[in-house]
């Protein structure tokens, strides 16, 4: 977004990717929890004004609800590249236009806003990095000629141009029913020579073989505050002959105790699920599962030691808890002390960070009608200083 501009980025999405090997558009198959056209689209998201995604009318519906998250446009994409761009400047109304490939999914923010500002000095800008290969020129199966590896670059996108010039060059383009592989390559043939942008990047790879898919490149950046928060939930029934519930530990008088594998400590679950989560890892079933019979009675605040120490292999050590129980019956308040003294054992916060509170359910649903007890919690962890 630039004042006195309006900047509309063209995503193309229409190719098959079959260099990939999947049954699909490979922009749309499973990729870092989502697909790889959810990121290139994402990246233009709050710096391009508008948003024109390029599609194959089988690919509509899906890509249709990838855009509806950032309020982009979908356009029917055509055989060739040059075709599918086409349509998108079609129904472009920015004056600048970006025009990107939807399989590098890695562009950064910054290197979006240096192909804008290189745009409005030089008219168009190609992002792109210094080759490191020596580049040949082959005529058959014989080199011809090698450029100076200084004067080689690799061409990546975006790239950028004035809507005018970009549209008026696949006009012509579009006539003469050329092939090119990207928008420079149309831009040099119909109006200037395109200036060259060397902020391009090996992170901003296109991915085109199925292996490009299989390893998270580059990594997520850490976590600015080093905090993450978590939450868990659990449910257990009345029903066991017993005269107590366990809930955090405590032993609490009741006149049932609550049906589980383990002891049916409701709260410490719902706390270990919280820590388990807030530290990237797995729910609390998968660790300590109910058909295991080394959990036959298991005391739940034990796996909550070892859930904490779980998190902390992670890189996490907890420093808060805020523990919500609903239940009719039996009176916790009492016993709330004893539950933070326990989850302060456990899981090594404060008791000043850890708050439980609990409260009925004005004889509302199952837990107003003295069926079960619900408790939620919310975990906070901090990152560990990795040494050395
Ligand atoms: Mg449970």
């Amino acid at each position: 977004m630039r004042k006195g501009h309006r900047i509309t980025a063209i995503i193309c999405a229409a190719g098959r990717g079959s260099r990939a090997g999947f049954e699909k558009n490979k922009l749309l198959v499973p990729f870092m929890g989502a697909n790889a056209l959810y990121y290139s689209v994402k990246a233009f998201y709050g710096i391009a004004d508008e948003i024109v995604v390029a599609c194959s009318p089988c690919d509509m519906q899906e890509v249709g609800a990838i855009c509806a998250h950032f309020g982009a446009k979908t356009v029917t994409g055509g055989e060739r590249r040059t075709d599918s761009v086409y349509s998108a400047l079609k129904v472009a109304d920015g004056d600048i236009v970006l025009i990107h490939d939807g399989a590098r999914p890695f562009v950064t923010g910054k290197q979006i806003e240096r192909c804008i500002d290189d745009t409005l000095i030089y008219g168009s800008s190609v992002t792109a990095c210094p080759a490191t290969d020596t580049v040949a020129i082959a005529c058959g199966d014989k080199i011809s000629s090698v450029p100076p590896r200084a004067d080689v670059y690799n061409v990546q996108t975006p790239q950028g141009f004035l809507y005018d010039d970009i549209k008026a060059a696949y006009d012509r383009a579009v006539a003469d029913g050329g092939t090119f592989t990207d928008d420079a390559s149309v831009y040099c043939s119909y109006v200037a020579p395109a200036h060259i942008s060397d902020s391009g990047s090996q992170a901003n790879k296109k991915l085109t073989f199925g292996e490009d898919f299989s390893s998270p490149f580059p990594p997520l950046p850490p976590l600015q505050k080093g905090y993450s928060a978590g939450i868990g939930i659990d449910v257990h029934t009345f029903g066991k002959a017993q005269s107590y519930v366990v809930l955090c530990g405590a032993k609490i008088p009741c006149d049932s105790g609550l049906v589980a594998h383990s002891d049916g400590d409701v709260a410490a679950h719902a706390v270990t699920d919280a820590v388990l989560s807030a530290a990237g890892l797995k729910d609390i079933g998968t660790y300590f599962p109910d058909t295991d019979p080394a959990y036959c009675g298991a005391d739940s605040m034990a796996l909550l030691k070892k859930a904490t120490r779980a998190a902390e292999s992670a890189g996490f050590r907890v420093v808060s808890l805020s523990l919500a129980i609903q239940a009719e019956k039996p009176r916790i308040k009492a016993h709330i002390d004893e539950m933070k003294h326990n989850l302060s054992l456990a899981t090594g916060a404060d008791q000043r960070r850890i708050a439980v509170g609990a409260g009925t359910c004005e004889g509302l649903g199952f837990v107003g009608e003295g069926l079960g007890i619900c408790a939620y919690c919310c975990a906070v962890l901090e990152e560990i200083e990795q040494h050395g």
